[in-house]
This record gives structure tokens, sequence and C-alpha cells, in this order.
């Protein structure tokens, strides 16, 4: 295989468009190379569990860029079509349809996948997760003959579909095994919150509470609790969270350890390779651990890091992460990260809604959950950077 100068990206998502764009911005010449399993140019997963499920558009709506984009950048998409092996050796993919691709650098922007549930029952009809453009048709299309949704996980995701389906007058229930929900990203205010809200709405939510089987012939006919309840469904979602795409880079020889192992410059262990996104474990300091975040934030920003390291500049990622979540007329803002806080400080109107819940750590403050409050959102940005500026020291 001849040298090649080239930038290879695997998966075309948030990050990897963000790597072409800022290749290209940093005045990178040689070839940019997108390899991605959908068949859509590069687009937006937010609005799939938002406003794209509740009023499906073409796909277009969702793309990061329009075509025109790509072709005046002289980015290469390879689309429909995934990376099946790498061989670090030769510095060469090889596609799933046989052929094969040389670089110079390669970015890993895999992603992740839809945690499967190890129980019974989830090849039936009528049983989805929700992660990609074709997700969110094949549930659509089931929908118009559902009443019951059942939803196994009462995270974001599946509080933004209990939202959504709800509004369109379902019967909604959502199950979960924590006994609070949202319980791995916030506290017990907001969690407390945001409960009562869904319920005010008609939702119904059990806690404490696993999913145990999906009952029904070659359709869905019900979810079976650990209990031993039967909660008819129509349709089931899945939302339990998400698994790093990291067995490809794990194949290669590259580190991992439930994400691809990166350094604050998005490098790999190994020399060419880089890794941005939600398939990524990197060191924070600010957080005094390794992270693996699933946001638009990280992808971005990330990536921007990754391209620089391509361009040979010194830029280094630790970032506040911030993310949002919007169910009914809620705006919910997330900036930095609450699970180890050690105290929680509400202010504002809970009845309005307009409020935050401020999170500390041995009084530093770490984390600020803001809802319908942008302002404070953007402040608590500002805060959390300079109360975590401190340098500590990292876990591996
Ligand atoms: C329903 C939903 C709602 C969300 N809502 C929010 C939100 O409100 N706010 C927020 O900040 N974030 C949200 N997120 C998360 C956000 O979308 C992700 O963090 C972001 O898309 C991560 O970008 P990425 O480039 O790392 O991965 P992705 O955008 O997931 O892209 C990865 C791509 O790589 C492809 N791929 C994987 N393996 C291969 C291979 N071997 N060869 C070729 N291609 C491959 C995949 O098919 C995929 O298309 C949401 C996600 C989902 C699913």
């Amino acid at each position: 295989m001849p040298m090649s100068d080239a930038a290879v990206i695997i998966g075309a998502g948030q990050g990897a468009a963000q790597v072409a764009i800022s290749l290209r911005q940093g005045g990178f010449r040689a070839p940019v190379v997108i390899i991605g399993a959908e068949p859509y140019l590069p687009y937006q997963r937010p609005p799939l569990s938002k406003k794209f499920l509740s009023a499906p558009q073409a796909a277009e709506s969702l793309f990061l860029r329009p075509h025109a984009f790509w072709r005046d950048q002289e980015v290469t998409l390879q689309l429909g079509t995934a990376v099946g092996a790498v061989d670090r050796g030769r510095r060469c993919v090889t596609l799933t349809d046989g052929r094969e691709l040389a670089y110079a650098s390669l970015v890993f922007a895999t992603g992740t996948f839809a945690r499967a549930l190890p129980i019974p029952g989830v090849d039936r009809h009528g049983v989805h997760s929700l992660r990609s453009i074709e997700d969110v048709r094949r549930l659509r299309t089931e929908l118009d003959s559902a009443r019951r949704v059942v939803i196994i996980g009462g995270g974001y995701i599946g509080l933004e579909v209990a939202a959504v389906m709800r509004s369109e007058g379902r019967d909604v229930t959502v199950v979960e095994a924590e006994e609070r929900v949202l319980k791995r990203v916030t506290g017990k205010t907001m969690s407390g919150f945001f409960d009562a809200f869904h319920r005010d709405k008609g939702v119904d939510i059990r806690l404490n509470i696993r999913a145990a089987g999906i009952a029904g012939d070659e359709r869905v006919r019900s979810v079976r609790t650990s209990q031993a309840e039967e909660l008819p469904a129509d349709v089931v979602l899945i939302a339990a969270g998400a698994c790093a795409n990291d067995e490809l880079a794990a194949a290669a020889g590259i580190r991992c350890r439930d994400g691809i192992l990166v350094d604050e410059t998005a490098r790999t262990d190994s020399p060419g390779i880089y890794a941005v996104g939600d398939c990524t474990r990197f060191p924070s300091r600010r957080y005094a651990r390794r992270l693996r975040l699933e946001s638009v934030q990280n992808a971005i920003d990330q990536a921007k890091v990754a391209a620089a390291s391509i361009l040979g500049r010194a830029e280094t990622y630790d970032p506040v992460p911030w993310f949002w979540s919007d169910q009914y007329d809620l705006k919910l803002q997330i900036a930095g990260l609450a699970d180890d806080h050690d105290s929680e400080q509400l202010i504002g109107d809970v009845a309005a809604p307009r409020f935050s819940v401020e999170y500390r750590k041995s009084g530093r403050l770490i984390a600020v959950d803001a809802v319908n409050d942008g302002r404070a959102h953007m402040m608590a940005r500002r805060r959390i950077a300079q109360e975590t500026a401190a340098e500590m020291a990292i876990g591996t």
C-alpha cells in the first residue's frame, strides 16, 4: 500500500464532522476522508428524542452541513459502509466492502451503541432503541397503532421520549431500576422535580423495578417486571444507556477501557491515531478522574483538539462539560458534573418553574443544573471553570 498523507476519520457523526471542519479551517491540505456506517451525511442526534421524534421531517433537516459544504471543503464522505479492521503496521483501514484506505492520521469518532438488556423477549416486534434516524423511523411507523408505550430507563432519553409520547396522548409507563429518575446525571432535588412533573402530566413512573422480560408472541404484548407485574405495551423503548463503540480500536491493539483511552490532546497510545467524542475516555484534571461523556459539547470540543494535534499545534482538552434536555416546555441545562457532590442548594422558584440547583464538593462548585434559566447556566459555566481550575491528580 503506497504511503498516504490523508486524515481518515471513522464514523460520520458530530465528532467526525468537527474534526474535518477544524482540519480545513486550520489549513490542512491533504485528503480528508470520513467513513460512516449510516447512509446519511453527518447529522445531529439530540432532536431524535425531541422535535424530530414528535414531527419527523426529511433527514436533511438534521444535517450539520449540506452536501455542497463537504464538496467545497474537499472532504470525501464514504457513507453506508463501515470500517471493519485497522492495520496499524501498514497504516491502513479495511472497509466492510473490502476496500482498503491508507492514512497518515486516523481518528476514531465511532460514538456509542444502545445498551442491550439481557432479558428474554427483546427481539420481539415492537421493541425499540433510539440512536439513529432509522430508529426514529421504525418507532414512528409503529406508533400509528400504539396507545400504550413502556419505556425502560428513566434517564434523559427515556424521559424526553416519555414527554413526546405523553404530549401525543399515549399511555406512558417508565420503568426505572434505581430509586429515582435521572440518578446517574443529577441530584435528588432535580430528580424529584422531573419525577413530579412527569407524574403530573400523567406518566406512570415505576421506581426500584427492573424489566425482567418482554412477553408476547411475535409482537410485544407486555413488559414483565422484577415484581412479577405485567405492564401492557404496544410499543417498548429500551433507553438503558449507551456503550462506547471501542471494539474496533481494541481489536487493533489500541488501549481501551470502556472507551478508547486518549490523553488530553486526543491521542491514543498508538502514534498517529486519535479518538474523539462519545467513544473516548479522557483524563480530566478538573474532575480528578477519567471521563467518558456523551454530549455534543464533548464531541465538538474534543474534535477541535484532535484536529489541532494532527496539525501539530499544542492544545489540550479539559472542559467544564455541558448538556441540555428538553421535556414538555422545560429546558434543563446542565453545567459540570454533579455525580460526586456532597451538598446541593436550590436557588429560584420551582413553581415558576425557573430555578437552578448548585452542587458542591468540599465547598467547591462542581455543577449547576438550571431549569428555564439560560442566564444561570451561562454564569455557572464560568463559575465552575474558576472553581475547578486547580490541578488534581488523575486516577488512570
Ligand atoms: C436520542 C439522543 C438524544 C441526544 N440528546 C442530546 C442532547 O440533548 N444534548 C447533547 O449534548 N447530546 C445529546 N445526545 C448525545 C449526542 O448526540 C452525542 O454525544 C454525539 O452525537 C456524539 O458524537 P460522536 O461523533 O461521538 O458520535 P455519533 O454522533 O454517535 O457518531 C458516531 C457514528 O460512527 C458510526 N460508526 C461506528 N462505528 C463505525 C465503523 N466501524 N465504521 C464506520 N462508522 C462507524 C456510527 O454509525 C455513527 O453514525 C443525544 C443522543 C441521542 C442518541
